[in-house]
């Protein structure tokens, strides 16, 4: 099996330093196993996707070495794709049309808060006769997720990670406008362009739960996944601006070399016994996924600039 990676950022700020690494090892990992390396920019969201943001994407990578196979993919040219899968869902009786209006779906919530339990939606459409359907009203399309079992993921870096399925709603697939979510052009795009291995952020984990419903509900093979733990702060908190630089170009702007930078996000979270400097070829000759670490790495900027 030839192996597939691929770095999905969302064109919409900066080129985040969890996010450069995350590019990092998907690319080392590629290189390590004589796979492929693809790019694909997540620009379903209209609103604050920009094409100063694409830039910035494609210049860090640039800077920083990583070169990706073929053309990039624009998520947003895939619609029609997204919309097609979703027909097979309805067909396959896999999915379903939910009509409930903004209106209802905030006085779901509502009651859920004030019961003290964490907003889901009721499944009022799921069995509900679709001739009840209400004329005119716009409709979101809906996964008839599973209610009962568990949906296990056999992470790479994390093991064995699980939950109920009754802790999981019907997530849309399909907007009211047709747009199509987040979650549902990942599933797709993934599985269409061959993609082996999922590396990303466990800020992911929750989706991952959920993608792999629509997976299961499309017949799909899952890819291998590895969520990476996030980058902390000196301080131990999750990293924020008050930790200073952010963004790949503010480390640039400061005149660290795109080498040290790399080599830094490299020992941030994998480890390869007591190695020092290593070049991109030493880089991905070693790197491999058991060397990821569980626990959140920190980053500390001090030492960061000592290495300019
Ligand atoms: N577009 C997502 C993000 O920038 C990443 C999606 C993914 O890696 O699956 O957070």
């Amino acid at each position: 099996m030839k192996i597939r990676t691929r770095f999905a950022p969302s064109p919409t700020g900066l080129l985040h330093i969890g996010n450069a690494r995350a590019a990092l090892f998907n690319y080392l990992f590629a290189r390590h196993h004589g796979g492929e390396f693809v790019l694909r920019i997540e620009d379903t969201d209209r609103e604050r996707s920009t094409q100063q943001a694409v830039d910035v994407i494609f210049e860090g990578l640039k800077w920083m070495g990583l070169d990706w196979d073929g053309e990039p993919t624009f998520q947003a040219s895939r619609q029609d794709r997204h919309a097609e899968v979703v027909a097979q869902l309805m067909e396959k009786g896999m999915a379903y049309r939910c009509y409930c209006t903004a209106e209802e779906l905030a006085a779901m919530r509502e009651k859920a808060r004030a019961e003290k339990r964490p907003p889901r939606y009721d499944g009022t459409w799921r069995d509900r006769d679709p001739a009840d359907a209400p004329e005119g009203v716009p409709y979101a399309i809906r996964l008839k997720a599973p209610k009962e079992g568990e949906t296990i993921i056999k992470d790479l870096v994390q093991g064995e990670v699980r939950v109920a399925n009754a802790e999981m709603d019907d997530l849309i697939l399909l907007r009211s406008d047709g747009t199509p979510t987040y979650l549902l052009a990942v599933v797709v795009d993934d599985h269409d362009m061959d993609i082996t291995h999922v590396m990303r952020g466990d800020d992911h984990l929750t989706n991952t739960f959920r993608q792999a419903m629509i997976y299961r509900a499309m017949g799909w093979d899952l890819p291998k996944f590895a969520h990476l733990p996030l980058i902390h702060g000196p301080d131990g908190a999750k990293l924020s601006k008050r930790h200073g630089a952010q963004s790949v170009v503010e480390f640039r702007e400061e005149g660290i070399l795109p080498e040290a930078l790399c080599n830094y996000l490299l020992r941030l979270g994998w480890g390869h016994g007591d190695a020092e400097i290593l070049d991109r070829e030493e880089q991905i000759k070693l790197f491999d996924i058991d060397g990821i670490g569980r626990s959140p790495s920190r980053m500390d900027y001090v030492k960061l600039s000592h290495l300019n």
